[in-house]
């Protein structure tokens, strides 16, 4: 049995947790928010009253925050690194700026403290069925100790490189995710305005040269598959308010390193206004509706 604190247990987080009570582990956990609170004890995670004293003998912490400000508060201003001890690997699950990760895991460094970012792809249903795919930076000594508790909660672990380099792996892969979802949304859109039948426009893509996953698992057109958000009014599933952070973290990285992301740049504007539209708790797919309006 290994202990393993966790902080952040909210929808991502609560469920992987109890994934890890689940795999015989003890959990010691903590949350600002009570209704998460409520949940984590129910599913057998102990909860304490603050970050620091989930820390206390724990050989494992994993962390899973909304965004990077919530880290580095965590980590740097609120001084959680100071509370824990060398032998004591950090794992951070929350998707953040590359540069945040790289911020706090040096500071974790200069403390003797070993720390990996390893953000998630595969959203609730992921971290529920433990089938996430973890997508790690960091040192490959630190991943080997990680792996036993990583597998417990995904089923693909990823080495992207150097500390950050799981935050940038992350942010292509949603960056293209969105680009790929909007020329879906975009083509089907097209094919019914101008007559077409969505489900055998879909067919024909999908076994066509313009193929792709979400086609394939997650076709955006109402009506089209059985279980996708698309058929039950685009609830649950990925927020639109995540994946237009996540197009914000790929735009800040693109500035950054001098590079040209036109593509995901757009498909950011495209979210944008589904959040300016009120559709912010949406799944992501919603991104059809735009494509529809009178
Ligand atoms: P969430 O808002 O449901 O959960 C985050 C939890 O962190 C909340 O319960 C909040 O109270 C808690 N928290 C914030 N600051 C804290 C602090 N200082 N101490 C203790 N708890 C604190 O978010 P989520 O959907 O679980 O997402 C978590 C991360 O996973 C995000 O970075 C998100 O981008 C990423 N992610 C989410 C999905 C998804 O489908 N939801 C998929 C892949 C990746």
């Amino acid at each position: 049995m290994t202990k393993i604190a966790f902080i952040g247990l909210g929808n991502m987080g609560g469920p992987m947790a109890k994934n890890l009570v689940s795999a015989g582990n003890q959990v010691v956990g903590f949350d600002l928010v009570e209704a998460a609170i409520v949940d984590a004890k129910k599913n057998g995670i102990d909860i304490v009253k603050n970050a620091s004293s989930t820390t206390i003998g724990a050989e494992i912490l994993i962390s899973m925050l909304p965004a990077s400000e919530h880290v580095e508060s965590l980590y740097l201003k609120e001084g959680l690194l100071k509370d824990i001890d060398p032998s004591t690997l950090i794992i951070d699950c929350s998707t953040i700026a590359p540069e945040t990760s790289r911020k706090v895991a040096k500071e974790a460094d200069k403390l003797g403290l070993s720390m990996i970012d390893a953000p998630v792809s595969g959203g609730v249903a992921g971290a529920k069925a433990a089938t996430l795919t973890f997508i790690v930076g960091g040192r490959k000594e630190s991943l080997d100790k990680a792996k036993p508790v990583l597998e417990k909660m995904g089923k693909s672990i990823f080495h992207a490189g150097d500390s950050g380099s799981g935050q940038v792996a992350k942010i292509c892969n949603n960056m293209l995710l969105a680009i790929h979802m909007c020329g879906t949304a975009e083509s089907i859109a097209l094919g019914v305005k101008n007559g077409l039948n969505p489900e055998i426009l879909s067919e024909i893509m999908r076994k066509s040269s313009g193929g792709n996953w979400s086609l394939e698992v997650y076709n955006p057109y109402p009506g089209v598959m059985k279980e996708v958000p698309a058929n039950r009014g685009y609830e649950g599933g990925f927020l639109n308010k995540l994946m237009f952070k996540d197009l914000g973290l790929a735009q800040e990285a693109s500035e950054s390193s001098n590079s040209r992301t036109p593509m995901g740049d757009l498909a950011r504007e495209l979210y944008q206004k589904m959040i300016e539209s009120g559709f912010e708790d949406l799944d992501f797919s919603s991104i059809q509706k735009l494509y529809l309006e009178k």
